[in-house]
This record gives C-alpha cells, sequence and structure tokens, in this order.
C-alpha cells in the first residue's frame, strides 16, 4: 500500500522532543510550557463534585450554557464588548482544537494565511493540512516588533486569515494598542478573518493592559478569539478552552467543531461554570506570574545571558550569544543532558529556522525549581 503524506516535513513537537530530553536526564525541565504546582484544589473539587453530581453525558455540543453565560461575562467585566451565549461561543479541546476548526471552517486549498513568526507551533500544520500556503513575517530580536509594512506587502487577493497570538508565545512580547489598530486599518474592507491567539490573556505584566481583539469593535466584526483554561488555570491536561466569534463566524465553525469532538469533557464544564463566577480566579494572575519572572530574573541577573523582561505569557526569552556560537537546538540539547536544565530553542519556530541564539524558558514553576534553575544557569 502506498500513500504521499499530507505533511510531508512535519518534524516532531520541540515541546515533545525537549520534555522527553528533560525526562530521560532528570533535568529541570523549564521546556513544555505547563505548571509544576498544582491548580487551585477548589476547581478540582468542583470537578469532582460535578462528576458525583451525574454530569457525566454528553454536554451539549456548544457547550454548558452556564459555562458559555459564565465567558459572556467575563468578558463584558474586562473589556465592556461580549460576545452571545447562545451562538457566539463554542467550548473546545483546548485552544489547539479551537485553531484548528477555526482555520478548517474557512480556509481552503491556496488560500494564503499570514502568520507572525516566531509561530505557535500547531498554527502551519493546520494551513497546510488545509492545502493552504502559510505566508510568514519575521519578528527579530531583541523586540520581536511587527513591520506593518511588511504586513501590507504580503497581503493579497489570496489572504483568507491572518494568525495574531498577544501575549506572544514565544517572546512574551504584546501587542500595543497602535499594532492592532494598524491591522484593523489593513484588514478594512477585505474578507480576511483574523485568529487572534488570546491563550496568555490572563498574564500580562507592568500594569500593561491585554489588547483582546474583541476590544476594536471593525476587528472584532471579522474575528475568532481562541483561549485556554488548561493555562489559565494551571491545568494544562485537561484540554479545555473555548472559541468567541460573531454569530456568521461561529455558525461556520461549529460545522468543524461538530464532527470533530461534537463536545467536551462534561463535568469540566460544570465546574469552571461556577469556577468563573469569582473573577479573582483570573484577575490575579498578572500578579502572580510577574513575581514569577522577577524572582527568575533577579536569580539570573549576573549570569552571561542577556533578555528584555518578558511582558505576558509565562514565559521568558534570554539570549546566549555571549556564551555559544552553538546552534540554538544543539545548545539547548546540551544544557539538558550536561547542566541539568531544559528550555525551548527558538528557531524551529522561525522562518527557514533562523537562529538568533534565543532560548525560551518557562517559568510557571515553583519558586524552588526556579531558584535551582537559576543557580544552573549562574554557572554557565
Ligand atoms: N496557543 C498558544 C500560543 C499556546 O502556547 C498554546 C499552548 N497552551 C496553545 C495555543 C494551545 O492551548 P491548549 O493547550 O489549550 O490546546
Ligand atoms: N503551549 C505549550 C508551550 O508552548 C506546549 C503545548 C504542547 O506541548 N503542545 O510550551
Amino acid at each position: 500500500m502506498q500513500h504521499i503524506s499530507k505533511l510531508p516535513n512535519l518534524e516532531p513537537s520541540i515541546f515533545s522532543v525537549m520534555s522527553t530530553l528533560a525526562h530521560k536526564h532528570n533535568a529541570i525541565n523549564l521546556s513544555q510550557g505547563f505548571p509544576n504546582f498544582k491548580g487551585d484544589q477548589k476547581l478540582i473539587d468542583l470537578v469532582s463534585k460535578a462528576m458525583n453530581d451525574g454530569y457525566n453525558h454528553y454536554a451539549p455540543m456548544y457547550g454548558v450554557y452556564k459555562l458559555r453565560e459564565a465567558i459572556a461575562n467575563k468578558y463584558d467585566l474586562l473589556y465592556g464588548y461580549s460576545y452571545h451565549p447562545d451562538n457566539e461561543i463554542t467550548i473546545t479541546a483546548g485552544a489547539t482544537q479551537a485553531i484548528y476548526a477555526a482555520v478548517t471552517a474557512f480556509v481552503k486549498p491556496n488560500d494564503e494565511v499570514l502568520v507572525f513568526r516566531p509561530a505557535y507551533d500547531c498554527y502551519i500544520p493546520t494551513i497546510e493540512l488545509c492545502g493552504a500556503k502559510a505566508v510568514s513575517v519575521q519578528l527579530t530580536y531583541p523586540g520581536y516588533g511587527i513591520d506593518w509594512e511588511e504586513v501590507k506587502q504580503k497581503i493579497t487577493s489570496k489572504t483568507k486569515m491572518i494568525i495574531i497570538n498577544t501575549p506572544h508565545n514565544p517572546s512574551g512580547t504584546i501587542f500595543s494598542k497602535s499594532d492592532m489598530l494598524q491591522l484593523q486599518d489593513i484588514t478594512r474592507d477585505t474578507n480576511i478573518i483574523v485568529l487572534s491567539d488570546e491563550v496568555y490573556e490572563h498574564m500580562v505584566f507592568d500594569g500593561e493592559q491585554h489588547q483582546s481583539i474583541c476590544l476594536f469593535p471593525e476587528l472584532k466584526a471579522r474575528s475568532f478569539i481562541t483561549a485556554s483554561f488548561g493555562k489559565t488555570f494551571h491545568n494544562t491536561g485537561w484540554k479545555i478552552g473555548y472559541s468567541c466569534a460573531p454569530k456568521y463566524l461561529m455558525d461556520e465553525f461549529v460545522k468543524v467543531h461538530e464532527f470533530s469532538v461534537f463536545s467536551i469533557h462534561h463535568p469540566t464544564q460544570i465546574a469552571l461554570a461556577e469556577y468563573l463566577k469569582t473573577p479573582s480566579h483570573y484577575q490575579e494572575l498578572s500578579a502572580f506570574f510577574q513575581a514569577k519572572r522577577d524572582l527568575f530574573l533577579s536569580l539570573i541577573k549576573e549570569s552571561k545571558f542577556t533578555f528584555t523582561p518578558s511582558k505576558g505569557t509565562y514565559f521568558q526569552a534570554l539570549n546566549y550569544s555571549n556564551i555559544t556560537n552553538e546552534n540554538d537546538y544543539e545548545f539547548a540539547v546540551r544544557l539538558t543532558k550536561d547542566k541539568g536544565i531544559a528550555s525551548i530553542p527558538f528557531s524551529g519556530f522561525n522562518v527557514n529556522s533562523l537562529d538568533e541564539k534565543m532560548l525560551r524558558f518557562c517559568f510557571a514553576k515553583t519558586d524552588d525549581t526556579l531558584k535551582r534553575g537559576a543557580e544552573i544557569l549562574c554557572n554557565i
């Protein structure tokens, strides 16, 4: 039997590669983005209560109504712009499935989708599975800002979608209001859909405001938001998230959603609906992670690594050009095997594997882990 691969050039995910290597060499794992501390016991108890209360069969296709209402209330509270729980919010199997459904519902063969690089790893394979072409705009060290003139030049009659991600994984930068306004101008009078990946919405530092796409009415009208409760509430293995969009876009989204998963883990939705009633559960996260960022940076300030403090996400990017000329993948592997600390090299997310000597470290870790990790970094 013969077949032609639909994704012939796909490499294994760098997150699995580095986490497996960290495990094998018993290294401190600051690579894959997940916390090494337990999520809130209250939320775990709510899930278990929902199971005992009998919420163990299929949830509605869009998701549990009370959870959709709770999400709508959250947008109202935080931004003053919301989504209708009836048909503008869908609960998904993590942000990954939300991204898959949004892209697959609209992107056709030979379309173009604009992505900013370094780009989170699921965007491009999903675009390519649709037979479309990812058109890249590279953001570069140290600012990782966007050249909007380049964006304009790369938009063609084939551009179907633009994917943005703020706060940005892996660089830890955030979009400014001016970035969003430029995006709004560039997409005006086009048929371009924007997919705004906002999984790190609740991790924005130094008093900055998260520029959600929903704050910009013209953009909101053409956009999907994708979000992740796994990231927000320290339970990445639960794989639960959601997407928001105007009804006319969501109508198409759910056609893919319905026949890829149909519906999502029911008891967790019941639990999250209750948990979201307390806004401090998400409003306190930025301060919590900012303290971790600050601890990590204060501990490595005498090291040979250089950095710009992360503005959002729970990742800190470090430049190691003062240390070695090795490429970032080789250096990350060597650090894991020989020094006992794992990170994520940037190059795999860049255009033509551009190597700017950048590694990403996850600081969603206990203070003790951060101290042990920093000690190793200071000795390199
Ligand atoms: N987008 C970005 C930028 C991410 O970092 C991640 C990883 N959490 C995802 C999407 C996927 O989220 P989830 O684990 O909820 O599928
Ligand atoms: N989002 C996580 C990260 O950026 C990884 C998720 C995954 O392993 N697919 O590290």
